[in-house]
C-alpha cells in the first residue's frame, strides 16, 4: 500500500543540487519539516488539551441548553451547592440512535460527494479552480494530487437542503438544532475514531513512511499526528475531507438550522442572526472558492494529521465556530441599525484584508513574483531550503503589499471578521465572544509556530525577511 500510494503521488523531487545556489550568502540552507520537538511545555499543553477540550465544547453547549447561554451561572450554582456535576450531566440529552442515523447519513453523503462526484463546476464557473490539483511539496519532497470538489459538494448539499425546506419536507430544517447534543456524541465518536485510526495507521501502514514524524512521545504523536498526508486509496485524503466536509460544509447548514429555529420559536428572524449567517457564509464560500489555495496553507502543507485536526474538524469546528448562531436562538438580539451597520462594515473590511492578503501571496507564489501587487512589481527576498531527501530548493518571501506591512496581515483580517460575528450578538453575555478569544489564541500561536518553522526552514534568509518586515499582526504595534 505504501509503495502504491507513493507511486500515485507525483514524485517531483526536483534536484536543484545541480543548479541551486545554497543561499545568497553561500551558506548551507536550513532543513525543514515539523520543527518543534517535545519540550515539557508542549507536552503539558497537549495533555491539557486532550483532557479539557471535549469538556470545553460540552460546557458551552450545555450552558446554552440548560442556562440560556450564561457561562457563569453553572459555575455559580456549583459553587453555591445549588447543583452538582452529576445533575448537570443527568440533564444533558444523551446519545440517541436517531441522531446516530442522521449523523451516519450525513457523513456517508459527504464521503459519496467527495469520492464519487468529480468536479465539473470548474468547467462552467469562470475563474474557479477545481478538479485535480497539485498540493505543495511535502518535507520528503512529494507533491500529492487532490480532487478539489468542495464548492460542488457545498452547492449540492445546500441545494438539497433548500429543496427539502421548500418542497420535499423530508425533515425539518431545525433538525440539526433539535438533535444538537446527541449529534455531539456522534461527532465525538467519529473524531476520536478517525484520530485513533490515523495513529494506528501511521505505525502499521503509513501512506508515505518518509513523511511520518515520530517524536518519541505517544501523547504528542496522538495529538499532533504522525502521518503527514494519510490517505485511503488514491484519493481519500484525510486532511482535505475532514476539514472541508463534515466540518466546513456543515458550518453554514448549522447556521441555517439555527435561523429556522429562531423563526419557529419567535415567528421572525433577527437582524443579528441574518448578519451571522451572511458573514460566516461569505467566509465558508470563500474557503470553497479557494479550496485549491487551501492546499497551500499550513493545515495541508505543514501539520500532520492527528487528534488536533481529526477531532478538531469533527467536534471543535462545528460546535464552537457556530456558537453565535446557537446563542441567538436562546437570546434573540435585534440590533439597532447603527450597530448592525458597524458589524457589517467590520466583517466586510476584515474579510477584504483576509482575502486580499491571501490572494496576494497566492498570486505571488504562483507567478514566482512575475505579477503586479498594488500596481507595482513585488519586492521579495530570495531564500533556499533543504528537503529531507537532501534536495535544495529555492523560494521567495514577498515584502510588498499587505506582506510588506506585517508578516501575517491575513490573520489580522481574519480576527476582524471573527470579532464582527461576536459583536453581532450584542453585549448581553460573554459566551458568543469565546470565538474571538479562541481565534486570537489560535492565530497568535499559529504565527509563532509558523515563524519557528520558517526560521528552521530558511535559516538566515528568514532573518533577512523579519528585518525587512518587523511586525507580525499589527503594523507598528506587534
Ligand atoms: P499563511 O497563509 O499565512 O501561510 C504561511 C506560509 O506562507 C508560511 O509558512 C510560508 O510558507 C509562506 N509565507 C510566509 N510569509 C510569506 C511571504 N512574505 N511571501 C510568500 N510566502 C510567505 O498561513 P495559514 O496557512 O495558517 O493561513 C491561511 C489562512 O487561513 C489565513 O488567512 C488564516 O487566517 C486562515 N485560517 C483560519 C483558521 C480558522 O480556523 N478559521 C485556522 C487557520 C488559518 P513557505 O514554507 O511556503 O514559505
Amino acid at each position: 500500500m505504501n509503495d502504491a500510494v507513493a507511486m500515485e503521488a507525483t514524485r517531483r523531487r526536483t534536484q536543484h543540487r545541480a543548479n541551486g545556489k545554497a543561499s545568497e550568502q553561500g551558506e548551507q540552507p536550513a532543513q525543514w519539516g515539523r520543527a518543534w520537538e517535545v519540550d515539557w511545555f508542549s507536552l503539558s499543553s497537549v495533555i491539557g488539551l486532550l483532557c479539557f477540550a471535549p469538556f470545553i465544547v460540552f460546557y458551552f453547549v450545555m450552558a446554552c441548553d440548560q442556562y440560556q447561554c450564561s457561562v457563569s451561572q453553572p459555575l455559580l450554582e456549583l459553587y453555591q451547592g445549588e447543583t452538582t456535576l452529576l445533575s448537570i450531566w443527568a440533564r444533558a440529552p444523551s446519545f440517541t440512535w436517531s441522531a446516530a442515523k442522521i449523523y451516519a447519513i450525513w457523513v456517508a453523503f459527504q464521503v459519496f460527494l467527495y469520492m464519487c462526484v468529480p468536479d465539473v463546476t470548474h468547467k462552467f464557473i469562470p475563474g474557479y479552480v477545481g478538479g485535480v490539483q497539485d498540493g505543495a511539496r511535502t518535507p520528503a519532497g512529494l507533491i500529492n494530487k487532490y480532487e478539489v470538489n468542495g464548492l460542488q459538494c457545498w452547492l449540492i448539499t445546500h441545494a438539497l437542503w433548500y429543496a427539502n425546506a421548500q418542497y420535499f419536507h423530508w425533515f425539518s430544517p431545525t433538525i440539526i438544532f433539535d438533535n444538537w447534543i446527541p449529534l455531539m456524541w456522534c461527532a465525538n465518536i467519529l473524531g476520536y475514531g478517525v484520530s485513533s485510526f490515523a495513529f494506528i495507521k501511521a505505525y502499521l501502514f503509513p501512506t508515505n513512511a518518509e513523511d511520518c514524524k515520530f517524536t518519541g512521545n505517544v501523547f504528542y504523536n496522538y495529538m499532533m499526528g504522525i502521518e503527514f498526508n494519510p490517505r485511503i486509496g488514491k484519493w481519500f485524503d484525510f486532511k482535505l475531507f475532514f476539514n472541508g466536509r463534515p466540518g466546513i460544509v456543515a458550518w453554514t447548514l448549522i447556521n441555517l438550522s439555527y435561523m429556522a429555529k429562531q423563526q419557529e420559536l419567535y415567528g421572525h428572524v433577527t437582524n443579528s442572526m441574518i448578519l451571522v449567517n451572511v458573514l460566516q457564509a461569505i467566509y465558508v464560500l470563500d474557503f470553497f472558492w479557494n479550496e485549491a489555495w487551501y492546499l497551500k496553507t499550513i493545515d495541508i502543507c505543514h501539520d500532520h494529521f492527528g487528534w488536533y485536526l481529526g477531532w478538531g474538524d469533527c467536534v471543535w469546528l462545528p460546535y464552537l465556530y457556530t456558537l453565535q448562531g446557537l446563542y441567538l436562538v436562546y437570546q434573540p438580539v435585534q440590533l439597532s441599525n447603527a450597530h448592525a451597520l458597524a458589524v457589517l462594515l467590520l466583517g466586510l473590511v476584515g474579510y477584504y484584508i483576509f482575502r486580499s492578503a491571501n490572494h496576494q501571496k497566492d498570486l505571488f507564489r504562483r507567478t514566482e513574483g512575475s505579477c503586479s501587487i498594488w500596481g507595482q512589481k513585488p519586492a521579495y527576498i530570495e531564500c533556499s531550503y533543504r528537503s529531507t531527501d537532501g534536495g535544495v530548493h529555492r523560494s521567495k518571501l514577498m515584502t510588498s503589499g499587505f506582506w510588506g506591512m506585517a508578516r501575517h496581515l491575513n490573520y489580522t483580517g481574519d480576527l476582524m471578521g471573527s470579532l464582527a460575528y461576536c459583536a453581532a450578538c450584542g453585549f448581553g453575555h460573554i459566551l458568543p465572544y469565546f470565538y474571538i478569544v479562541y481565534m486570537t489564541i489560535l492565530l497568535v500561536h499559529r504565527c509563532v509556530r509558523d515563524e519557528h518553522r520558517c526560521s528552521s526552514k530558511y535559516g538566515k534568509d528568514w532573518k533577512r525577511y523579519t528585518d525587512a518586515v518587523p511586525y507580525r499582526l499589527i503594523p507598528g504595534v506587534f
